[in-house]
């Protein structure tokens, strides 16, 4: 069985390696997250642009037909005008195609109104369009950052995941529930002991537990009781200089 209080350590400096590769993805995931909504977004408002087009549309070839009828109904009723028999026929026409001139002057105007409708949301369209594609390139431009980082990081994450494992396996189950509820707190759950303090908050520690945790061969798990991190003797603490050693030292005894 290996050290408990090394694997912890040498966990602990897995767990900072692993903090720091998630760290350079820095803002990438909520810039590609943004991006995703802006584009949906365009794409939602060139559906509803499109749409408001087809229904001018329509309505303007509706319009054109029937002003055509009306100019007919008005040139047939010009020409039933003469052929009336008395005063009260002749009102009558007289009013009706005066209903249909009123009404063509109506639809007419109605269908210039909405020609420029057309016009404009013609133009909107196509700049929405326009705003659409380049959002589209940018989060294209994203995404291909982020895939570049991670297979970068891959090869690295694997590796440090593996020794992770590796490590979990050989703590006794007491220390990695310690560990793990002391990570929800620190991501450096493991502090070691500098100029008499704790290298996490940097308090002074008692000279009696200095002095325990320097000859700790039991193996008793000690906290600093100012910010709760593990703290272990400076000869246990690992950085980029022992972890080689430590994880090969850990397989071995394992
Ligand atoms: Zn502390």
């Amino acid at each position: 069985m290996a050290s408990q209080i090394k694997s912890l350590a040498t966990l602990a400096y897995i767990d900072e390696q692993l903090d720091e590769l998630k760290d350079e993805y820095g803002e990438l995931p909520d810039k590609v997250r943004s991006q995703e909504a802006k584009v949906v977004k365009l794409k939602f408002m060139i559906e509803e642009t499109s749409r408001l087009l087809v229904d001018i549309k329509a309505f303007c070839s509706t319009a054109k037909v029937t002003l055509m009828e009306l100019k007919e109904r008005e040139e047939m009723l010009a020409k039933k005008q003469f052929l009336v028999r008395n005063n009260k026929e002749f009102d009558a026409v007289t009013n009706e195609i005066k209903f249909a001139r009123e009404e063509h002057e109506r639809l007419s105007d109605r269908l210039r109104t909405e020609g420029l409708k057309e016009e404009n949301l013609t133009k909107i369209l196509a700049e929405q369009v326009s705003q659409f594609e380049t959002a589209k390139i940018e989060l294209d431009y994203l995404e291909q950052q982020i895939k570049q980082l991670s297979s970068e990081q891959d090869k690295t994450l694997k590796d440090l995941f593996k020794k992770r494992d590796m490590i979990l396996s050989s703590l006794n189950s007491n220390p990695r529930t310690h560990y793990n509820r002391i990570r929800v707190f620190h991501s450096d759950v493991v502090a070691k002991i500098k100029r008499d303090s704790c290298s996490g908050c940097y308090s002074s520690l008692p000279k009696q537990q200095i002095v325990e945790i320097r000859n700790n061969f039991e193996e008793v798990l000690f906290y600093c009781e100012n910010c709760g991190r593990m703290l272990i003797g400076e000869e246990s603490f690992v950085d980029e200089s022992n972890f080689d050693e430590n994880i090969k030292l850990i397989k071995s005894t394992k």
